[in-house]
């Protein structure tokens, strides 16, 4: 079985003295995983997490794991490598669609938009805001779609300073009153986003990646 498409490397670890296991985001088969054979001793062209570019991933059975033909074409990361608050966004990213993606499922939508969030992260001045903006995104994806616009319990546009965890629909302060324990406070920060994270890799029995955790302890 042979498959083909175009990527972003977001995982890269050495498997033997030789061979490096690796995890791409694909456009079309979402994320695989599959050996990048020689990529540890490579002396040139040697794959970078942040690259994007071409693969091809063999297997002699769908089920065993595939070995990776990569083609990089450019580094997403390269001008954000001496930025450790920037190159740190891209990480928690990566982290969390290699932990909380199943494999081989398509998200066009969520593709498109890590490609352009890593883009603009060399130029953006509000480096969280970016990210926060991608992860929203992202949390849409995996089932928790955030409906910020008015209260899950009235309907009100206005003082909407909670949020429900279990709808991940905003609350009104009126409304909030007798959950507030059970309720996060908005606005949506790293941190609120962190909670609902942490909820879907509970759901998921997932660790919640470190790059992730570490965005909220600085
Ligand atoms: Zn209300």
């Amino acid at each position: 079985m042979k498959l083909e498409t175009v990527g972003i490397l977001i995982d890269i670890k050495p498997l033997s003295e030789r061979d490096s296991l690796a995890r791409i985001f694909t456009r079309d088969y979402g994320v695989m995983i599959g050996v990048m054979r020689g990529a540890v001793i490579a002396k040139k062209n040697r794959p970078l997490i942040g690259q994007v570019g071409a693969v091809s991933w063999n297997a002699r059975l769908d089920s065993q794991l595939g070995v990776f033909h990569w083609e990089a074409s450019r580094n997403m990361a390269a001008l954000i490598m001496a930025d450790f608050s920037r190159l740190a966004m891209m990480n928690a990213a990566f982290a969390l669609i290699g932990a909380l993606l199943p494999e081989r499922e398509r998200y066009d939508r969520l593709y498109n938009q890590t490609i352009d969030f890593i883009n603009s992260l060399s130029g953006c001045r509000d480096v969280v805001g970016e990210y926060l903006g991608w992860e929203i995104n992202f949390l849409r994806e995996i089932g928790y779609a955030l409906d910020l616009s008015a209260c899950a319990g009235c309907g009100k546009h206005n003082s909407l300073n909670y949020l429900s965890p279990r709808t991940c629909r905003a609350v009104c302060d009126a409304c909030a009153a007798p959950y507030i324990e059970r309720l996060y406070r908005l606005p949506m920060t790293l941190d609120v986003a962190m909670r609902l994270i942490e909820r879907a890799c509970a759901a998921q029995g997932a660790d919640m990646p470190v790059a992730r955790r570490i965005l909220c302890h600085k």
